[in-house]
């Protein structure tokens, strides 16, 4: 999705009632639902000190968070929009996975690229840095052995990757992952949308079809449809990224789009969050000790 695929924040998502009604799923199912029947959210925020020290203690000791953006995404979509399809796919993997917490997402990334439109906010590399290495730091006094990042912002995707082998040095003891080959999530990405007979440059990488889907499952209110509008639709190849990156998405996009919203739907949108959920299961899999 985005370049500037993005990530969360617990407080879009109305959680407690929708923890409840979804079922738990884990590998050692039983234990697993012993210890959450206790458990109205895995939303650390949602939560209360007593219960994330009981849930530690019962077994929840990995931790999820996502790390999204603030950012334009054209005309139709909200700036919110890389921070809640993080924030839902970290939950999902938490719950999909068990005995996983979430805390808070991260809800402004490195987006200095889109500083041409309004609204925009952007850490430098090194604030961001910063913030993980203390919400390790915090994560780690809290109990947890087991810190999972979920970069959904392709301009955080370099610095999350740094930071964590960083803080894998520092904190020999405790496992610290995250899943940050963009690469592959495109990958991921374009093969769904080419199912459905969407070429890779209208599904887009920022606002495009792809992301547009993923906002009408998830917020349908707050996506435009009257405003949807073709941006570029040429290849983003290498030429097209350094001027993205040295002079802003303006010089390639008018109104802030790359790809095409104009056939996407909330249907597509789910099947995409399943497919994201499913690859982030698996890579976490793998990175996993
Ligand atoms: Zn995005």
């Amino acid at each position: 999705m985005c370049l500037c695929y993005a990530v969360v924040i617990a407080l879009y998502l109305g959680a407690s009632g929708a923890l409840t009604s979804q079922p738990l799923i884990s590998d050692n199912g039983e234990s697993q639902s012993k210890a959450a029947e206790h458990l109205k959210s895995i939303r650390m925020a949602e939560m209360t000190w007593p219960d994330i020290k009981s849930a530690v203690e019962q077994g929840y000791t990995t931790v999820v968070v996502a790390v999204g953006s603030t950012e334009q995404h054209g005309p139709h979509l909200p700036t919110m929009t890389d921070t809640r399809i993080g924030d839902e796919l970290a939950h999902r993997v938490a719950l999909k996975l068990g005995h996983i917490l979430q805390a808070t997402t991260i809800t402004v990334g490195c987006s200095r690229h889109h500083f041409g439109f309004p609204g925009t906010l952007s850490l430098r590399d090194e604030t961001l840095s910063m913030i993980l290495l203390d919400y390790i730091d915090s994560l780690i006094r809290s109990g947890f052995k087991k810190i999972v990042f979920i970069p959904m912002h392709g301009g955080n995707f370099p610095t999350v990757r740094a930071t964590l082998k960083e803080a894998q040095t520092i904190h020999p003891g405790i496992e610290i992952i995250g899943v940050t080959d963009i690469a592959k999530l495109f990958e991921c990405l374009t093969s769904a949308s080419a199912e459905f007979g969407i070429p890779a440059n209208e599904s887009g990488s920022h606002a495009g079809e792809c992301e547009t889907s993923l906002m009408m499952a998830l917020e349908k209110n707050l996506v435009i449809k009257e405003r949807f509008a073709p941006g570029y639709v040429g290849l983003t190849g290498e030429k097209e990224l350094k001027t993205i990156s040295e002079q802003g998405m303006q010089a390639v996009t008018k109104n802030g789009v790359l790809g095409d919203p104009g056939k996407a739907s909330a249907d597509k949108g789910e099947i995409y969050l399943d497919r994201l959920t499913e690859f982030l299961i698996r890579e976490i899999k793998k990175q996993s000790q």
